[in-house]
């Protein structure tokens, strides 16, 4: 058992948020991360990573080395009660402040030298594949399809998306623009369809297979990359006494100061959230920061009186920017949408990795514009 200390923040999940969090919270309370991976990822990049590996090794970067004075719990939290999370190696964590920052269900091999061998075999079967079949027409599968497009224009790329336009996240001119440049790049794109991926390897290493959709159409694919929606990773938290306050969907109901059930020492934050704004990583460290600040007015005894908490507002506005390769993008601003060049030189060279690498207290290293190939 590690027991509470009077100031301890039990923070679970090492995403985008919980990173940040306990990163710059560890000189200001006992902080301890219970996350089931070694390593911060920063998400956005794996998509790059899948096509040019070079850049995964600066955006997958051990707990460790951002954390110089917090403790990390390599486990899985499995449940928990109004003072300890229960973790899945048998180990109880006491806590007297909690934030839950678990986002999505997503499998990652704990090791960082794991992480960074599943690109490289991404890479391999994109190289080794003479077709391509991307499940979801969501950002995700727009992102990894203008990668490989851009990356290997010999590719035959297909889109199958169930929805009626690609991007439901954005709006209809942004769909359309995006449909526009993925169909000129010769990226196939089937609209309203799904795939039957009954005996398609769940890792998606088939060898060449024939995928039928539900209108009927064949799709030949060398590889497949499923890009569908996750649900958010709350299972964890079934028949404690926070499963009350999460909706139909799973997601957790925050108050203005992010914090849960009227409960003063239990937050959460990130893609768990109920928040009405996109789930989107720089809106996760928004709220991280928000939580960062209340909880440094509340551990150690502060007295703080309800008004001096920080509130959080939600960006049910905020731009959304969609990389279309190396060069391109779609950006959903207030007022218009663009997409190719000029959006593009704002995000998609580096991805904000520099940027999330120095907001994490690390060096921001190479420029990944300027790493060398792998061979
Ligand atoms: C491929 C991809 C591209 C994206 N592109 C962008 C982009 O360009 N711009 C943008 O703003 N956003 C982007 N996003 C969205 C962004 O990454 C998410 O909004 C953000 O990661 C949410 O942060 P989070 O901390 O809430 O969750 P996550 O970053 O998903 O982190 C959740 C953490 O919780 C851990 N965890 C899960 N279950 C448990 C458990 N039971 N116990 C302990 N730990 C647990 C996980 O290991 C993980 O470390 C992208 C996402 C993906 C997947």
């Amino acid at each position: 058992m590690l027991r509470s200390t009077g100031d301890r923040v039990v923070i679970v999940g090492g995403g985008i948020a919980g990173a940040l969090l306990a990163k710059t919270l560890q000189n200001h309370a006992d902080v301890v991360l219970i996350d089931p991976k070694e390593y911060f990822e920063i998400p956005w990049a794996n998509l790059r990573a899948k096509v040019d590996p070079a850049a995964v090794e600066r955006t997958v970067v051990p707990h460790t080395d951002y954390l110089t004075h917090a403790k990390v719990v390599t486990a899985s939290a499995v449940g928990i009660d109004d003072s300890v999370v229960l973790t899945s190696i048998g180990r109880a964590v006491a806590y007297d402040f909690l934030v839950i920052a678990t986002g999505r269900t997503c499998t990652r091999p704990q090791k960082q030298s794991d992480r960074l061998e599943m690109f490289q075999r991404d890479k391999d079967r994109i190289d080794g594949a003479a077709s391509v079949l991307v499940v979801g027409g969501g950002p995700i599968g727009v992102e990894l399809a203008a990668e490989i497009v851009m990356t290997c224009p010999d590719k035959r790329v297909t889109v199958v998306h169930g929805g009626p336009r690609l991007l439901k996240v954005m709006g209809p001119r942004a769909s359309a623009k995006a449909l526009e440049w993925l169909r000129s790049k010769n990226v196939t794109v089937l609209l309203d369809q799904t795939v039957d991926l009954t005996g398609a390897s769940p890792d998606g290493s088939d060898e060449t297979r024939s995928f039928t959709t539900s209108a009927g159409e064949t799709v030949e694919a060398d590889c497949h990359f499923v890009c569908t929606g996750r649900p958010v990773a709350s299972g964890w938290l079934k028949g404690s006494f926070i499963e009350e306050h999460t909706d139909e969907e799973g997601h957790i109901k925050v108050d203005d100061h992010l914090r849960v059930g009227g409960l003063k020492n239990v937050f959460a934050v990130g893609d768990i959230t109920d928040v009405p704004e996109a789930k989107q990583g720089h809106l996760a460290q928004r709220q991280a920061m928000v939580v960062s600040r209340n909880l440094r007015l509340l551990v150690k005894g502060g007295a703080c009186k309800e008004e001096k908490l920080h509130r959080y507002k939600p960006c049910p506005k905020a731009p959304i920017t969609v990389t279309l390769g190396r060069r391109d993008a779609l950006a959903e601003l207030p007022f218009m949408t663009l997409i190719g060049h000029i959006p593009g030189a704002v995000k998609p060279r580096d991805l904000f990795i520099s940027r999330t690498r120095r907001m994490m207290g690390l060096k921001s290293s190479r420029p990944y514009g300027n790493m060398p190939r792998a061979m």
